[in-house]
C-alpha cells in the first residue's frame, strides 16, 4: 500500500498538451520573473515541445486514485484517534 497523496509526474515522457506527441517535451529556460518564481516554487516546471513549439507549465506533482485512498485512510485514522482520545478522557475525567 502506498501512503502518498502527491505523485511525481514525468513530463519528459508524457504527451504534449498541444500536439499530443509523446517524448517531444523538454525542459525550457525561464524568461521572466513570473516564470522564475514558478520554477522556484517547485510546483511546476517550464516545458517546450520540439514538434509543435508549444511552451508552457506542467505540474511536477499529480494526484491519482491512490491519493484519494490515502486521504480517506488518513481521515479515518484521525477520526478514530479523536474518538479514542475522547473515550479515554470521558472515562478518566467525565461523569
Ligand atoms: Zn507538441
Amino acid at each position: 500500500m502506498q501512503l502518498r497523496i502527491f505523485f511525481k509526474t514525468f513530463p519528459e515522457t508524457s504527451k504534449c498538451p498541444s500536439c499530443g506527441k509523446i517524448g517531444t517535451i523538454r525542459r525550457s529556460r525561464t524568461k521572466n520573473f513570473v516564470e522564475s518564481s514558478i520554477k522556484l516554487s517547485r510546483v511546476a516546471n517550464l516545458y517546450k515541445c520540439r514538434e509543435c513549439g508549444w511552451r508552457g507549465m506542467l505540474k511536477k506533482y499529480t494526484v491519482n486514485k491512490y491519493s484519494f485512498i490515502t486521504m480517506f485512510f488518513y481521515i479515518v485514522l484521525v477520526v478514530s484517534v479523536a474518538y479514542i482520545i475522547r473515550q479515554v478522557l470521558m472515562n478518566n475525567f467525565g461523569t
